[in-house]
């Protein structure tokens, strides 16, 4: 078993972007800017939005961090998104979900400007990243397919399960993978809550993408031997051990799931930092498309 480290990989991809940066200043070009809005305190959020600013700061970027309450309207989160659209400074803008209820989650991605929208969830971007033309692909995949080339996993002709089929994981994930790329060229079946018999799916599987919500869901049996695990899942359990009380991890498995696989992700450490990475390398490329 290989560890895919998203450690190494985060680290290497950085130190291309923060070396892009310099560059670009020193060419006198502007500096990429990413505006974050944030609503609320709920601290999973609040923590990645965090790292999305400080790794800004550490790769030479300007940031914006916008923060609200939950009782902010609406109306009152489009008007910013629109005044954001409109300057000139902010390459990249991003909301971090999920939203209050009150909100509606679809208008609000709509309203950023496609070619600001780095997280790559706007409509059109998503139909262009369909179609296989250029656009910013949503930060969690992209992140994947950045460390399955970085590790030189072959995709093509595999057969890959991808569970989970939300919009910014699971649905960009599958089209992805089945793209006539490398990496790519993949067989792939998208799983999902409704699917019958996920143990045997999952078994036929050479790749497996976890993007779920449930601690540990994927166990040793239903993996083939020899399968590359990616793990997307980020869920806090109880762990008496800890200080905290609790520890963070995957959708999979992991002390089982580690012996029968050829490659794994680990949670945390893994597909969580790509997602980062991802989102800077969309935002210097929203900074060069000006
Ligand atoms: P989501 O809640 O929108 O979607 C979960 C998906 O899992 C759904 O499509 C559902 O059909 C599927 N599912 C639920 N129960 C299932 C079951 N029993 N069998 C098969 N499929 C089932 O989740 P999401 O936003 O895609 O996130 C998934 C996980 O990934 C979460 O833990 C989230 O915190 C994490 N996440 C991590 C990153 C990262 O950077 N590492 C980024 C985004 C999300």
């Amino acid at each position: 078993m290989q560890l895919l480290d998203g450690k190494v990989v985060s680290a290497a991809y950085k130190e291309q972007i923060k070396k892009e940066v310099e560059e670009r200043k020193a060419a006198g070009k502007k500096t990429p800017h990413l505006a974050a809005i944030i609503i609320g305190d709920n601290p999973a959020s609040r923590a990645y939005v965090g790292n999305k600013v400080k790794t800004c700061g550490e790769l030479g970027f300007n940031s914006t961090l916008v923060e609200y309450g939950t009782d902010i309207s609406e109306d009152e989160l489009l008007t910013k998104i629109n005044e954001l659209n409109n300057v000139e400074a902010v390459d990249g803008i991003l909301v971090q979900l999920p939203l209050p209820k009150h909100i509606d989650e679809n208008k609000v991605i709509a309203t950023i400007k496609p070619e600001k929208d780095v997280d790559g969830f706007h409509p059109s971007n998503l139909g262009k990243m369909m179609i296989g033309q250029d656009t910013f692909i949503p930060a969690t995949p992209y992140g994947i397919m950045l460390m399955l080339e970085h590790y030189g996993i072959e995709t093509s002709g595999k057969n890959c399960v991808v569970i989970g089929r939300s919009n910014i994981v699971g649905t960009p994930m599958s089209v992805l993978l089945s793209r006539n790329s490398e990496p790519g060229n993949c067989t792939v079946t998208l799983a999902h809550s409704r699917t019958k018999n996920l143990a045997e799916v999952c078994a036929q599987a050479d790749i497996i993408i976890a993007a779920i919500g449930k601690a540990k869901f994927v166990t040793a049996d239903m993996v083939k031997d020899g399968a590359v695990i990616v793990d997307v899942g980020i869920n806090r359990i109880e762990d008496a051990t800890r200080k905290s009380g609790t520890r963070l991890v995957g959708d999979v498995d992991f002390e089982n799931v580690k012996e029968k696989s050829s490659f794994i992700t680990p949670v945390p450490g893994g597909v969580g930092l790509m997602t980062i990475c991802s989102l800077m390398k969309n935002t210097l490329k929203a900074a060069d498309n000006k």
